[in-house]
């Protein structure tokens, strides 16, 4: 075997520098017999790819009112009327009256209206006068909100003013926020074969003056979540009440216990886990049926050659974790500790909030449910979801 040029780095370089050829031989076919044992980040359901939104490609484009119609973003025949709530109505059909346009007729003997598409619907609008957008420019607009256009790329590209677009968009986030809200309360972690991975974590994400002054004057935007790696439906957040901090401090600091302990009972408790997390002592409580390990991303100090020299922090390690199975023998888990599922969830709602943040709001809210929704759904065909989000929603909120 050459050992000319030396590799710059690996086992080669280990094995030429310091070893003769017959035993860099002996070491490359015992590393080849018996290759290191890797030990999968995600262990069980959907493994974590990168996200390759170039590579995306959606049934939403046809035609655009067809396509809202075929994804459900528009009620179907049979639909109870929206006006009376009484009848139910009939097929889409081009009507020549004085409204113009496509619409369904309610068959109920007292109404019998005209009804649009999109009459009294969480994402369109139907209004009258100048405020009065049809249908055909609406859908489109609709639908680079759900593709993650900004506001100022997709007024250009419907050539309507921002209010039509804004409304849209925000609707959109509200009726997200809606589904989450409604969904969420089922979420059920660690479901199915024992012992998941799961990460927790918290983000700081507005600050602002508090009127009342003091040694501590600003208030802190803190939420924490908490993920199921290979679950990206499972994903809950939740609001922290950080203390108050000094002006230019860098952050509120970790989780507090006081905030951790009720989350953790709520969605952890019992339901043989184990934990990832930051070094945060919060995390560190003992709760039945959760294991708890952590990787700190600090820079060590590490001795090389008798110098002193920071280390690049680690994000990921392997752990092992002895847990016991229902009516089976304890078995040795061996899992890889880290937070990276959580922190991409971060990476994801710190775009979309962008630099418009207010403490304890509404709109923080409806801004961070609306990336919620799309962690849930993510890698998928948003587009359809929407779709399906409205279908869900349809008969219990939208008085359909
Ligand atoms: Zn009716």
């Amino acid at each position: 075997m050459s050992n000319f040029p030396l590799p710059k780095r690996g086992k080669r370089r280990a094995a030429g520098q310091s070893r003769s050829a017959k035993q860099v031989k002996k070491a490359m076919k015992k590393a080849a017999d018996s290759p290191p044992k890797r030990i999968p980040y995600v262990r069980h359901g959907i493994r974590t790819v990168k996200p390759r939104n170039e590579r995306a490609r959606w049934r939403g484009q046809q035609h655009v009112i067809d396509a809202p119609k075929k994804h459900g973003h528009l009620p179907e025949a049979g639909a109870s009327c929206p006006h009376c709530t009484k009848g139910t109505i009939g097929n889409l059909k081009k009507r020549s009256d004085k409204l113009g346009g496509w619409g369904h007729r309610c068959n109920h003997s007292g109404c019998h209206r005209h009804v649009l598409p999109h009459a009294i619907h969480p994402i369109f609008a139907a209004g009258t006068g100048q405020s009065r957008a049809p249908l055909r420019d609406q859908a489109p607009a609709s639908l680079s909100a759900v593709a993650g256009a900004s506001q100022v790329c997709t007024d250009r590209l419907v050539n309507k003013n921002h209010n039509m677009v804004g409304g849209i968009r925000g609707r959109l986030r509200a009726t997200r926020e809606k589904y989450v809200a409604a969904k969420g309360k089922s979420i059920k972690l660690g479901q199915g074969e024992a012992w998941k991975d799961t990460e927790a974590d918290e983000v700081d994400l507005a600050k602002k003056m508090s009127e009342d002054g003091g040694p501590s004057p600003v208030d802190r935007e803190q939420r924490g979540g908490i993920a199921e790696r290979g679950a990206p439906d499972t994903l809950v957040l939740f609001r922290l009440k950080p203390t108050k901090t000094k002006k230019r401090a860098s952050g509120p600091g970790g989780t507090r216990k006081r905030d951790w302990m009720p989350a953790a009972k709520k969605w952890l408790k019992g339901r043989r886990v184990i934990l990832h997390a930051d070094g945060a002592k919060s995390y560190r409580i003992k709760l039945d049926g959760v294991k708890y390990d952590y990787v700190a991303h600090c820079r060590k100090r590490v001795k090389v050659n008798g110098k002193c020299i920071r280390a690049r922090p680690k994000y990921t390690k392997p752990r092992y974790h002895t847990v016991a199975e229902d009516g089976a023998p304890k078995k040795k888990l061996r899992v890889m500790a880290g937070a990276q599922v959580i922190d991409r969830c971060w990476l994801g709602l710190r775009k979309h909030l962008g630099s418009a943040k207010v403490v304890n709001a509404t709109s923080l809210r409806r801004k961070i449910r609306s990336p919620q929704w799309g962690h849930w759904k993510r890698g998928a065909d948003y587009w359809q979801h929407t779709g399906d989000t409205l279908s869900d929603l349809w008969p219990k909120d939208f008085g359909q």
